[in-house]
């Protein structure tokens, strides 16, 4: 699956909000949200031509698509997901992408960012329930324990992750043992847990066009 290699601040800018992307530098002035907060590119601060109300919803489904950093194909997978779901479509989205395991993790404090956090993953340093899971896309549930492997404890990004997460703070949903590298899911995410402004609800519009 193509993936995007190219510099992710642009998609920040694009999308006129900090996506966090790049760790522990987004919370620091060298943020190009600060510095430069119009869209990238050579028009980007030219006059803004008016909105569609296709144009919103784009704008918000890219948005959270980025945050979670998926391709267009995986997060449609996770919108057919949540759409079989008994209830509220957006709602299941938001919690269906705030329990995959890469952003439990970086949620947890294991890593700076969410990329961070995938690569952790992927690189089979994360345990769940006492088994190794390298499959980034892996749904948490409420009394799932997410831990790093006792081998990779020493990694000088985790450690220097766990030491910042006390400035960004672990959501509610999850209960961190930062000295046991360890973390548990004590309830099922809302919308209130998302640290990114995002209308879902248009997200859904736009996928029932
Ligand atoms: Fe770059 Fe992070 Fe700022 Fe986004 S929030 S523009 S990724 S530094």
């Amino acid at each position: 699956m193509a993936k995007y290699t190219g510099p992710v601040c642009r998609l920040c800018r694009r999308e006129g909000v900090k996506l966090f992307l790049k760790g522990t530098r987004c919370m620091t002035e060298k943020c190009a949200i600060e510095r430069r907060s119009y869209p990238p590119g050579q028009h980007g601060q030219s006059r803004r031509a008016r909105v569609t109300e296709y144009g919103t919803q784009l704008r918000e489904k890219q948005k959270l698509r980025r945050v979670y950093g998926m391709q267009e194909r995986q997060f449609l997978g996770v919108f057919r997901v949540a759409e079989r779901q008994v209830g509220i479509t957006g709602e299941h989205l938001l919690s269906l992408l705030e329990r995959r395991l890469d952003n439990v993790v970086y949620r947890l404090g294991f890593a700076t960012s969410r990329s961070q956090a995938r690569q952790l993953v992927n690189h089979g340093h994360v345990v769940v329930n006492g088994r190794k899971t390298d499959i980034a896309s892996f749904t948490v549930n409420i009394g799932h324990m997410i831990e790093i492997r006792e081998k990779s404890r020493k990694i000088p990004t985790v450690q220097a992750a766990l030491d910042s997460v006390e400035g960004r703070g672990v959501p509610s949903w999850l209960e961190l043992e930062s000295e046991a590298f360890k973390g548990s899911v004590r309830a099922l995410p809302t919308k209130q847990d998302i640290d990114v402004l995002v209308n879902e609800q248009v997200v859904v519009e736009l996928y029932s066009r």
